[in-house]
């Protein structure tokens, strides 16, 4: 995907305006004025991919606000080489950014055109992402545990096989709630059998479908 001086000097600005709504974290900052999110929307939304809003994929999903996927970032902590785990590869935008931060990531998705279009993209830009097509909601276990696991759409519960698949001293960021209004959760693994949870801010994630999320309405 092309890359010019423009794109470059409008992810500039959105780096100075997700730092003004509080984002500090330096190395995630980096990885959003690096990566070149015109090329993750369809190109009818791609002049608008530098505004801090989410916009429409395929598949009836979205790509997350900037500011959400800074938030949820920054909330993980991750240093490079640990393994973070995503639910909802979506357009593999987050996936990127986490990637790019030198994490290794390992993200599902449960549409299959998503799931397919990431794979192209994030090879475009030399990213190497471990993919998965499947419900999410159950984890993925052959490569647990994980220092990090995001949730990129809104659940009813923290399901337990995530719990279950982190590592200890990791951290969870999902957002829970109804199909109307989430908490974002940290929930960090403080031993074998002990997890603390803290209720951050409010969002609007599509929902999580799947055994351990939302029902399928189709
Ligand atoms: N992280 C994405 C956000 C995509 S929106 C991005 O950066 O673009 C959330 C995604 O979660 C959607 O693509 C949706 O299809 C997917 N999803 C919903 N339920 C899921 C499940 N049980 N397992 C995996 N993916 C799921």
């Amino acid at each position: 995907m092309l890359d010019t001086f423009i794109h470059k000097g409008k992810r500039k600005r959105l780096v100075e305006l997700l730092e003004k709504k509080g984002i500090s974290d330096e190395a995630v900052l980096e990885a959003i004025g690096a990566i070149p999110r015109h090329g993750f929307v369809e190109g009818a939304f791609s002049a608008e991919a530098y505004e801090d809003k989410a916009l429409p994929i395929h598949a009836g999903q979205t790509i997350s606000q900037p500011f959400t996927v800074a938030f949820q970032t920054q909330l993980l902590q991750i240093k490079k080489g640990q393994k973070v785990l995503e639910i909802g590869t979506g357009s593999a935008y987050q996936a990127a950014i986490l990637a790019k931060m030198g994490a290794k990531v390992y993200s599902i998705e449960r549409e299959a055109r998503l799931h397919r279009e990431a794979a192209v993209r994030l090879e475009d830009l030399g990213l190497e992402v471990m993919l998965k097509y499947g419900d999410g909601t159950q984890g993925w276990l052959e490569n647990a545990p994980y220092q990090g696991i995001i949730v990129t759409a809104a659940s009813p519960s923290v399901p337990d096989s995530l719990m279950k698949q982190m590592a200890i001293g990791g951290r969870m960021v999902i957002p829970v709630g109804s199909l109307e209004k989430q908490r974002m959760y940290l929930v960090k693994r403080v031993n074998r059998a002990e997890w603390t949870k803290e209720i951050l801010q409010s969002f609007k994630f599509v929902p999580l479908i799947g055994r351990f999320g939302f029902p399928d309405q189709d």
